[in-house]
């Protein structure tokens, strides 16, 4: 079996609550995603998607996927998409860096994978654990009241974990913690992502003044230093997020204790080859995981859904369900929410059959 032909569909993902905001004034109203389709010679086809956060969340832009592929796809053509490895090693000899690129060719050959071996991913990456997984809801930036009132609809959905966007005003965050506290209910579970938006000496101040509050706190600065300096004066929970990019990062996070949660991203780490080795290094060394990825519809939460399913459920902290942020579907197979919970596929590879309708005519080809 052969990649005998590499396309790549463009599809815009508006969102139900119209805008999604972060720190810093960040917002998306309509996210831009590529769809990616891996042909074989065979006939088979594997599917992916890579959706950024917009184009200044991670180093990753939603053209520079397309890009990426019209550089990297002519040096893939002839290569077996099952031999995972071996193929992560060809596109990292092809092309430096630019993780979210190669994730779109990694997933998609997962999903060949998949389906000549008749397994589900889940399976292949390690096992199936339980019926189904819990998940989180993101709470996008608002002001304080609003951002409360957004726990009743989210637990009346069926979510207990809650992921406030913070990384503002210091003053209002710790406002937006408090009214958001206020809400929760035993057993529910409350992060606060500033992603990035504080500086340290703010980030400690805020922590200092909600010490009371039974909060995480996830990448409160933009550099890894920041963060350890912010970890090693205050005690709560901690978790890091985007400057956990790679092996290299992780191990030195590790051996600092500079986090109790690490956030991974399918597209940060680079595929699901990667984030797998990632991820079973977190589990053989205890430190639990939100698994997921920067965004996307049907086929992102697929893979996710994949991922966090072969993942020992006391290490899985939390995980997202992007296709109900959106009012787009586009694919048949992709995996649902109930009453705040989701299960992987048991079709064999990702499980899903994407609307071609939806899809439209490819926007690029290699062959
Ligand atoms: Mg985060």
């Amino acid at each position: 079996m052969k990649i005998a032909r590499i396309l790549a569909y463009r599809v815009e993902l508006p969102l139900h609550e119209t805008t999604y905001k972060w720190s810093g004034g960040k917002s998306v109203t309509v996210f831009d995603s590529t769809v990616v389709c891996v042909e074989t010679d065979t006939g088979h086809r594997g599917w992916s998607e890579v959706c950024p956060l917009g184009p200044f969340y991670l180093p990753a832009y939603a053209e520079g996927v397309r890009a990426g592929l019209r550089e990297l796809g002519p040096h893939l053509i002839g290569e077996d998409p099952r031999q995972l490895n071996r193929l992560n090693r060809r596109m990292d000899a092809a092309l430096k860096g630019h993780p979210y690129v190669k994730t779109g060719i990694d997933i998609a050959c997962w999903d060949l994978l998949g389906q000549f071996a008749g397994l589900p991913v889940c399976e292949l990456l390690g096992g199936r654990y339980g019926d189904d997984f819990p998940l989180y809801r993101a709470i996008s930036q608002e002001t304080p009241d609003l951002m409360a009132s957004r726990v009743a609809e989210y637990r009346a959905q069926g979510y207990r974990r809650f992921q406030l966007k913070v990384g503002g005003d210091p003053d209002v965050d710790i406002q937006r913690i408090r009214a958001v506290a206020a809400q929760l209910q035993s057993g529910d579970r409350l992060v606060a992502d500033a992603n990035t938006g504080w500086v340290q000496h703010e980030a400690v101040r805020l922590a200092h003044a909600v010490r009371d509050v039974d909060v995480y706190l996830e990448q409160p600065c933009l550099t890894y230093e920041e963060c350890l300096a912010v970890r090693q004066q205050r005690t709560h929970p901690f978790i890091l997020d985007e400057n956990i990019d790679g092996l290299d990062v992780l191990l030195r996070a590790l051996s600092d204790r500079a986090m109790d949660v690490v956030n991974l991203k399918i597209s940060k780490l680079g595929g699901l080859t990667k984030i797998r080795q990632a991820r079973d290094l977190c589990v053989s060394l205890g430190i639990a995981m939100t698994l997921e990825d920067s965004w996307g519809g049907d086929l992102a939460t697929a893979a996710i859904a994949h991922l966090a399913h072969s993942t020992p459920p006391e290490l899985l902290f939390s995980t997202t369900d992007f296709n109900s942020y959106v009012t787009v579907s586009t694919a048949e197979g992709a995996p649902q929410r109930q009453n705040g919970r989701m299960a992987a596929s048991r079709e064999p590879g990702l499980g899903v059959h994407p609307r071609m309708e939806i899809l439209g005519n490819p926007v690029l080809e290699v062959k």
